[in-house]
């Protein structure tokens, strides 16, 4: 069966197409700009890729030319044969804990969820919508960011605050990145090959979020109401007193909107080092004795210390602890200096095994209390097997 997992931003539409179950990537892509001018897109196809500047007015634009690059390059010879697709939808609200044909009811859940995702959902839903005009015969399910981590319990989601916020507000933890968290559950379930297990799941890219797993469920995440809440991230700062938003509007003439903006868009590591928000440069920074990138390094790996500490009381102990996506699988300096500030929990980083880039390995030695792994996520795979599923 082929089946294409979607990933539509306000401005871009990423797809993959897998021929399921064998999980073979057939074509991928990325078409960026969608709306705006200078707009493009990319594929991934034997081997080859190939760059294209087009106009796209919108996300139908960007559905054309996919669907006409799925026949010229003979992965389909007719739209019949996509018999499922799988779109990210960031929010499912207290609604959706997995995956779901989308109907239009579910179509109408993901709408009344714009004001917990206002620049999130409603992209998503243009791309389900572009899909639906022109693959009308396709399954089409919904996999929300937020479904995984629905198990928690009200004592882990709920915020100190009137409890009326929630009842008439749904202000609550939500957690995202679960599409992921998901992943690294079932493969490292799979590691560890058996049934009772307690895990923590690092999920560090230029968003980030760690996530406390029992038996395949999780118990607690980092992030919140929204994703800027938790570790220090690439431009969002994380965890803050709410206080500060108040005083630093007074104190700049700042208005709310703009100070939001701050936090969300120059916070994190590109606050604090005053650079980039990429690891990269950040690296590169304190290899050159930076001594404000040398700052955000530290200041990474203590918000993600903090949490896995954390955790690890919550769990009482744990069997696995892994790293993912970009920082995750492939800094080593960042895996090297989390796991030396959790010596007290007993975990040895092995240096020679750490030194490992995006691929799946042990980074501890065979002594070490708590046994450390990278695993590179993959969110797109999560997505086709849903779909998959659904549509079998
Ligand atoms: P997102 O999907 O949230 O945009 P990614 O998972 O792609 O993020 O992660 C992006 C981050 O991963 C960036 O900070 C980038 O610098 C970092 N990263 C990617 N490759 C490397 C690498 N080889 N070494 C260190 N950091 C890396």
């Amino acid at each position: 069966m082929k089946v294409l997992a979607i990933n539509a931003g306000s401005s871009s539409l990423k797809f993959q197409m897998y021929e399921m179950p064998e999980e073979k990537e057939l074509i991928s892509g990325l078409f960026e700009r969608i709306g705006i001018k200078d707009s493009c897109y990319s594929i991934k196809v034997n081997g080859q890729k190939i760059k294209k500047e087009v106009v796209l007015s919108n996300h139908e634009d960007a559905v054309k030319y996919l669907i006409e690059e799925l026949l010229n390059n003979n992965i389909v010879s007719s739209l019949d044969e996509i018999e499922a697709i799988g779109h990210r939808v960031v929010h499912g609200g207290d609604k959706y804990a997995e995956t779901v044909v989308i109907t239009d009811e579910v179509l109408k859940d993901i709408e009344s969820f714009y004001p917990l995702a206002p620049l999130h959902n409603p992209a998503n839903v243009l791309g389900i919508k572009a899909f639906q005009k022109s693959v009308p015969n396709a399954v089409v399910v919904g996999v929300f960011d937020t479904a995984f981590h629905q198990t928690m319990e009200e004592k882990d989601f709920l915020y100190g605050v009137p409890y009326e916020w929630y009842t008439d507000y749904k202000v609550r933890k939500y957690g995202f990145h679960g599409t992921s968290h998901k992943f690294l559950t079932n493969r490292m379930k799979e590691i560890l090959n058996k049934e009772d297990y307690k895990i923590i799941t690092c999920h560090l890219g230029n968003g980030g979020s760690i996530s406390a797993i029992r038996n395949g469920k999780c118990v607690d995440t980092s992030m919140g109401f929204t994703p800027n809440a938790g570790i220090l991230m690439g431009t969002r700062s994380g965890d803050i007193d709410f206080t500060i938003i108040p005083y630093v509007m007074e104190q700049t003439g700042k208005s709310l909107d703009e100070v939001i903006n701050d936090l969300n868009k120059k916070s994190g590591f590109l606050g604090v080092c005053g650079i980039s928000s990429d690891s990269r440069d950040v690296e590169d920074g304190m290899n050159q004795n930076d001594p404000r990138c040398i700052l955000t390094h530290k200041m990474f790996v203590k918000s993600v210390v903090n949490y896995i500490a954390n955790y690890y009381v919550a769990l009482g102990e744990v069997d696995a602890i892994c790293f993912s996506a970009g920082i995750g699988e492939n800094s080593v300096v960042v895996r090297k200096d989390i796991l030396e500030s959790l010596s007290a929990l007993g975990i040895e980083v092995d240096e020679d095994l750490n030194n490992v880039r995006g691929k799946e390995a042990v980074i501890t030695s065979a002594s070490s209390k708590v046994p450390c792994y990278v695993i590179p996520t993959d969110e797109e795979v999560m997505i086709a097997r849903d779909a998959y599923n659904l549509a079998k």
